[in-house]
């Protein structure tokens, strides 16, 4: 796919403080997009479109170049909001709620002397940095290279360590950041059914896994997150393709040091209705009946696979990664 460019473009005018945001207002006006100012990156009024579905996806192509207010760098680091992905199942339709257009913060120096701070609190303890919480930052970065200060800046830390996940190939401005191990790439990935049905506007599974490949020849460590695995026809032979794959592309001198993550589909009823609105013709199986109901927070339950289904899933996901991978660590499957 394309690199993402953003159809509109808005700005706090507070932004122009910093470097980055002259940067980026500089770059958005020599490439001739349109430019408006917004009081707020939490205020970003009068998006185009005629009703809430075209307003959504024009926010999904909107850049809003703004100040994170309050910096705080604990275990999330927060470099944007929101992302240019259609993913179906996507949490960030929740958490992100009427506003998902997406943010970048500028005021990266601040953000880092935050971080800075809570690795010195946690000395000699490694303090673990995740930089996609709230967005799928590399599907954004080629234009702001906010990843790329962020992997240097974890980069020369003794204690610092950072990761994130994935499902965009435009990694080729990342490969040679001052990296020095402290950051892993983490890749998403599905089946090609699951990626065909469910995640519209993301790189192909063969473009990310040669993403994949660009990194870990970069010596960047490398991870797959296996998610949301989900139960659909022939899964079984869906998944084992996806593992052959991944095992035919990546050069096996470095299965060692590659992680998986595992987990299962899940739903609340909440995501389901915002979900239905949003993706109406989506074949995302969301039935509470044939689930497994689980407690969650703020009473908010979820819905995952019964038990033997998941058990299943487990067995049959973890044996393709013992076959392909041996030496492969699985981090955990939820
Ligand atoms: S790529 Fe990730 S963050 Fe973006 S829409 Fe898809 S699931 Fe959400």
């Amino acid at each position: 796919m394309k690199p993402f460019v953003p159809q509109l473009v808005y700005i706090e005018p507070k932004a122009l403080e910093f470097e980055q945001g002259r940067i980026l207002k500089d770059k958005f006006e020599k490439m001739g997009l349109e430019i408006r100012e917004t009081t707020s990156h939490n205020q970003v009024r009068n998006l185009p479109g005629n009703n809430e579905l075209q307003k959504y996806k024009n926010a999904k192509s909107t850049l809003v170049i703004g100040i994170r207010k309050k910096p705080s760098a604990e275990y999330a680091i927060p470099l944007a909001t929101g992302c240019i992905g259609h993913c179906h199942y996507c949490y960030l339709q929740m958490t992100l709620g009427s506003k998902p257009y997406i943010r970048t913060y500028v005021n990266l120096d601040e953000i880092f002397q935050q971080a800075q701070k809570y690795i010195d609190e946690h000395k000699p303890e490694i303090t673990r940095f995740e930089a996609s919480c709230k967005s799928d930052i590399v599907g954004i970065d080629h234009l702001t290279h906010s990843l790329r200060k962020t992997i240097e800046f974890i980069g020369q830390t003794e204690l610092g360590s950072l990761r994130f996940t994935t499902k965009y190939q435009h990694v080729d401005h990342l490969l040679d950041a001052s990296h020095n191990e402290n950051t892993r790439f983490r890749f998403s990935v599905n089946s090609q059914w699951v990626i065909k049905n469910f995640e519209m506007a993301t790189s192909s599974l063969r473009k990310r896994l040669e993403a994949a490949k660009k990194v870990v020849e970069a010596g960047y460590p490398l991870g797959f997150v296996v998610a949301p695995l989900y139960l659909h026809d022939d899964w079984q032979e869906g998944y084992k393709e996806m593992f052959d794959e991944i095992n035919n592309t990546i050069p096996s001198k470095h299965f060692s040091n590659i992680t998986f993550e595992l987990i299962q589909h899940r739903f609340t009823k909440p995501a389901k209705k915002v979900i239905q609105k949003r993706y109406p013709k989506s074949k995302l199986e969301m039935d509470e009946e044939k689930r497994k109901y689980k407690w969650g927070r703020y009473g908010i339950g979820k819905y995952v696979y019964q038990k033997d289904e998941a058990q299943e899933l487990r067995e049959t996901i973890e044996n393709y990664i013992h076959q392909y991978f041996p030496e492969a660590r699985i981090e955990y499957f939820t």
